[in-house]
């Protein structure tokens, strides 16, 4: 059985990615679509087979309650409209996927996990990097040892950004976007680190650097290095700009051998190596669609009412790290993070 979702937001992203991978997946269907414009949203409709009463704009989104034809609403709004509609949502009686960065600060992200828990919906962030399979593959072959004890990880995400594109309007600006390249791909770096690791980062230390010539940074930040130190001492160095072309990798460096995953977090053709030294293996890996991957998973999670991966807490905790990046680049000092987030060793 497929669940009812409804897509919050036809930007880029929405449009091109998402709209288009209802078609991959086996558990979700597209039926509903939440715009600030009527006619787009009307003509979108009429492309997917969206029946007429399934098309809200943001202020009657709250009517969506009354549509039992609706499950989930995934959220692909700018970064700091991401709390009140996952609230709304929520409040609406609607399971909640949420695009990353989940919000500009943690106290928005536990405000939207209150509201999930309180209305007891599901709430997911969609880290679609966690259901690809060249990276679950990666995460596999760390947790079984093939690569040997990890000290060292390399990771680093990379765009450049066109200050005329629409979707560059929100994300120069500080209020929108919470901040620059660190929340919208540098955290793509803080999660792999994460996630390869499977461990939580327990100190930072970050420099951030902007070009005071370039008018893009007026509000938001353009480089940033951040190391990251996990508790059984290893180290993730990582990187994110908006000023090089597209790029993002990551290199693990374990005793026994390295891994490279370049991309790492492409939408397709990632690519997977592991190296002793003496052999490199590529395995073959087939590519899904990795959003269409996420969306079952929480169709899935809503259909057997189990805990889905990349929870509110997951989201919350990249929100925690990325504050206290900020707070190092700030004060030029190492930044403890505390936290009690323990995060599923499996995955
Ligand atoms: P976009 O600018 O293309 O789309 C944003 C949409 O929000 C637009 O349709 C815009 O009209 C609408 N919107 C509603 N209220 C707005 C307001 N007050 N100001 C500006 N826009 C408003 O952006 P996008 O690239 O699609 O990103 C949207 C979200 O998706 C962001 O959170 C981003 O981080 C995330 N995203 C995730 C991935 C991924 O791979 N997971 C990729 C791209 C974007």
């Amino acid at each position: 059985e497929r669940l009812g979702w409804a897509v919050v937001g036809l930007g880029d992203f929405a449009l091109n990615q998402i709209l288009p991978a209802f078609a991959n997946s086996t558990h979700s269907r597209l039926a509903g679509l939440v715009s600030g414009n009527a006619d787009k949203a009307r003509q979108i409709a009429q492309q997917y087979g969206v029946a007429e009463s399934g098309i809200y704009s943001y202020d009657n989104f709250d009517e969506i309650s009354d549509n039992d034809d609706i499950d989930i609403v995934y959220i692909i709004l700018p970064n700091a409209l991401h709390e009140e509609f996952t609230v709304r949502g929520a409040q609406a009686g609607k399971h909640v996927l949420c695009e990353k960065p989940m919000a500009p600060t943690v106290e928005a992200c536990q405000r939207m996990i209150e509201a999930c828990r309180d209305n007891d919906r599901k709430l997911m962030i969609a880290y679609r990097e966690q259901f690809e399979p060249h990276n679950l593959a990666a995460i596999k072959a760390i947790r079984e040892g093939m690569v040997g004890d990890v000290n060292l990880l390399s990771v680093n995400a990379g765009v450049s950004l066109d200050p005329e594109a629409p979707s560059a309007q929100w994300r120069l600006n500080k209020a929108l976007a919470g901040g620059g390249s660190l929340y919208d791909i540098g955290i793509y770096a803080l999660n792999a680190s994460r996630y390869l690791l499977g461990e939580e980062p327990t100190q930072v230390f970050a420099r951030i650097h902007s070009r005071e010539d370039d008018p893009r940074f007026a509000q938001v930040e353009d480089n940033v290095a951040f190391q990251l130190i996990f508790p059984n001492g290893a180290v993730a160095n990582c990187t994110s700009s908006y000023s090089t072309p597209k790029n993002n990798e990551a290199s693990v460096f374990g005793t026994k051998a390295w891994l490279r995953m370049a991309p790492l977090s492409n939408y397709y053709n990632h690519w997977l190596i592991v190296d002793d030294g003496n052999q490199r293996i590529e395995p073959s890996i087939q590519e899904i669609s990795q959003f269409a991957a996420e969306m079952d998973h929480l169709s899935r999670c809503v259909q057997d009412d189990t805990a889905p991966h990349a929870s509110g807490e997951e989201g919350m905790q990249d929100v925690r790290i990325i504050r206290a990046i900020y707070e190092s680049a700030a004060t030029g000092e190492m930044v403890s993070i505390e936290s009690d987030y323990e995060r599923d060793p499996n995955l």
